[in-house]
């Protein structure tokens, strides 16, 4: 079968891989319109569960990722001057950079072209394809010229929101909560590797004007942000982008959902086909299950269409179930975030675990405080403690680590 995959992203390079493996006689192209090593973004969290589910696909790249990812297990939350510490909260984080290299190596080692500097727009780019991915996240062209078919409906979220690097190796998942004249701001950092960590800084729209982040040049606003979380940073430096990579934006979080994501030869991916807000650091690990997803429902297809229909089909369905608590988790986690003042003035260790119970459905309705010691006290039967797991078992796994919230 012969396959384009569009995008070198880790969606599009793991499919690749999985692929090859299934069957080496497969012909696979991955196209990436932006030269070899220049990514957006920094590190990337993911939990143990992934490990195990890589390592099934592909034991190569799954020991390498392994092997260059950092963990940490507690969770830190600094408010103002107030520190709350949770520990048991384990993660993992590795770089962007060195998760593409990894999987773009592997990937090459099988035997499938990785193209960079090859950007893809249209199928018709592609003669002769079976089957081509789109695997050109968020903003897929591949989708958007047939945005009628796929029915793409984009959620703008109200927050403005920057992806940094710094020098600061954070020990812990750090969150950072900072009072300004203009509301408040925050930081999330966690390390990727021995020498820098990630620092998504959030904060709303009025915040983000009256610290004057709108108008500011990268330098300056990095230089204000940097006097902000001098604390959390213990003063080190915040970095836009690596070097060669541009330079980094403030952004609106598009929330995508499609209609369906398939038509014809054409299948959408990872972030091409949904994205999840980033507080619950969730898209990197939904793209790489998308890309096991997908080779499932295709093993055993080798004439390409018409064979190619049901197993799309079958791709779509499991892969849309599977989404659909985490989905809702992101969701309610990004507007906890929009309703911060509801939340930021609670003792720090209430504020604290209701910063792990951000997915809830509930918490948006009831009293922060009355839902705090519901929880503590469904803490304490075994009854209530056993519905909640049957209740979120999926959501608590993929939020573990990121909360500084007891399990439940
Ligand atoms: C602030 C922030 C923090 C995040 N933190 C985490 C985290 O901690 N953990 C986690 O799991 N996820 C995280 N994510 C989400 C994660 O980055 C994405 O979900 C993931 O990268 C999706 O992978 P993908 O392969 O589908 O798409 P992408 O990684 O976006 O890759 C798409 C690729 O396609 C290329 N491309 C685009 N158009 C074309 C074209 N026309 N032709 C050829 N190539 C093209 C792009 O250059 C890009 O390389 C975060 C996201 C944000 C915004």
């Amino acid at each position: 079968m012969k396959v384009a995959c569009v995008g070198g992203g880790p969606a599009a390079l793991y499919l690749s891989i999985l692929l090859k493996r299934q069957d080496p006689s497969h012909d696979i192209t991955v196209h990436e319109r932006n030269p070899a090593g220049s990514t957006y973004g920094w590190g990337v969290t993911y939990w143990g569960g992934l490990l195990e589910k890589l390592r099934a696909g592909d034991p190569e790249s799954a020991d390498a990722i392994s092997e260059h990812s950092v963990r940490w297990s507690d969770g830190v939350a600094h408010v103002g001057d107030r520190t709350t510490v949770h520990h048991g909260d384990e993660g993992h984080g590795i770089g962007r950079h060195r998760l593409l290299d990894i999987l773009a190596d592997r990937a090459r080692s099988l035997g499938v072209r990785v193209e960079f500097e090859s950007e893809i727009t249209a199928a018709a780019q592609l003669p002769g394809a079976d089957l081509i991915v789109a695997g050109d996240g968020v903003r897929s062209a591949l989708r958007e010229r047939h945005a009628g078919h796929f029915g793409p409906e984009v959620s703008i979220g109200r927050n403005k929101y920057i992806w940094l690097g710094t020098t600061k190796v954070f020990d812990s998942f750090t969150f950072a909560f900072v009072e300004t004249a203009h509301g408040w701001i925050w930081c999330y950092g966690y390390r990727f590797s021995d020498e820098q960590s990630t620092c998504v800084v959030e904060c709303s729209p009025e915040t983000w004007t009256g610290l004057g982040l709108h108008e500011a040049s990268e330098a300056d606003g990095l230089a204000l942000l940097e006097r902000l979380f001098a604390g959390p940073l213990d003063g080190h430096r915040l970095i836009g982008r690596a070097k060669g990579d541009g330079s980094a934006q403030w952004l609106n979080f598009r929330t995508l959902t499609n209609r369906t994501w398939r038509r014809g030869n054409v299948v959408l991916l990872g972030d091409a086909a949904h994205t999840t807000h980033y507080s619950i650091g969730a898209g990197t690990t939904l793209a790489l299950e998308d890309a096991i997803g997908l080779a499932g429902a295709l093993r055993g297809s080798t004439d390409g269409p018409p064979d190619l229909g049901p197993a799309l089909a079958r791709y779509e369905r499991e892969r849309r179930s599977a989404l659909l608590s985490v989905q809702s988790a992101a969701r309610y986690s990004a507007q906890w975030y929009e309703n911060l003042p509801r939340y930021i003035g609670l003792d720090p260790a209430q504020m604290f675990a209701l910063l792990g119970q951000r997915h809830s459905p509930l918490l948006p309705h009831i009293p922060p405080q009355l839902y705090y010691r519901i929880d503590r006290a469904a803490e304490q039967l075994e009854p209530l403690r056993r519905m909640k797991r049957w209740l979120g078992p999926r959501v608590a796994r993929t939020l573990h680590g990121r909360t500084g919230a007891p399990r439940g």
